[in-house]
């Protein structure tokens, strides 16, 4: 069988990054999860489709033929280079929403199991040791302060040139997380056999240390 490692918490926790170093170190594939919803979600604004319940049949239509390329560190719809585009604030946002719908979460399963490829995956998101990957032989969960999220959020965003307040963004996030978590389908939560690990005051590096630790037992 080919080996999981997991790493699912909430916005800004930085998992993205640590997922995406483990599995260079490693060698391994990385599934950045949150970016098929965010695909999703871009690809049910650009066909006019509202994003909510009474869109959901549609919505999951496009999710199970989502022509989505991850190449050269872009990401593709169709031809379209959607790199940037599915960072914004509000794509996050978006995806978030269509992530609550049961039937769009259900339409992407395939495509998130078809990573799983050797030597190995590292899958970043928020039910991947829940629901995607449940035999993992590894589940982490990353978490930090809202504050400690929602600051470096904010050094991301002014970094890029993009304007924001601290509290907006914190507000931002935290709304996200309770959507992400009271949602029915697939609730944001740490799985039974997770690691629970906080990294308020871990640098990436030492975040990365502490999984390859767990990892290599
Ligand atoms: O991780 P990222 O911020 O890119 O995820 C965007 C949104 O997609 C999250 O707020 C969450 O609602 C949703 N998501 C999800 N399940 C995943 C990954 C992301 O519901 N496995």
């Amino acid at each position: 069988l080919v080996p999981v490692i997991c790493i699912d918490g909430p916005t800004a926790s930085g998992k993205g990054t640590v997922a995406a170093v483990v599995a260079q170190k490693l060698g391994y594939h990385f599934l950045d999860s949150g970016a098929m919803y965010r695909i999703t979600a871009l690809a049910a604004t650009q066909a006019g489709l509202a994003i909510g319940p009474a869109q959901e049949p549609a919505i999951a239509a496009l999710a199970r033929q989502l022509p989505v390329r991850f190449a050269d560190g872009k990401v593709f719809l169709g031809n379209q280079d959607v790199t940037e585009t599915i960072r914004t604030e509000e794509a996050g946002m978006n995806a978030s929403r269509v992530s609550a719908l049961p039937s769009v979460r259900l339409a992407l399963v395939d495509l998130q199991h078809g990573f799983r490829q050797l030597p190995g995956l590292v899958a970043d998101g928020r039910d991947m040791g829940t629901v995607i990957f449940p035999d993992a032989a590894l589940k982490i969960f990353l978490t930090a302060s809202a504050r400690q999220r929602a600051e470096r959020r904010y050094k991301q965003l002014i970094s890029k040139g993009i304007s924001a307040t601290l509290g907006g963004i914190q507000q931002d996030l935290e709304a996200r997380d309770a959507r992400d978590m009271s949602r029915q389908a697939a609730p944001l939560k740490p799985a039974d056999d997770a690691a629970l690990l906080d990294n308020s005051e871990l640098s990436i590096e030492e975040s990365v240390a502490q999984v390859l630790k767990l990892w290599q037992g």
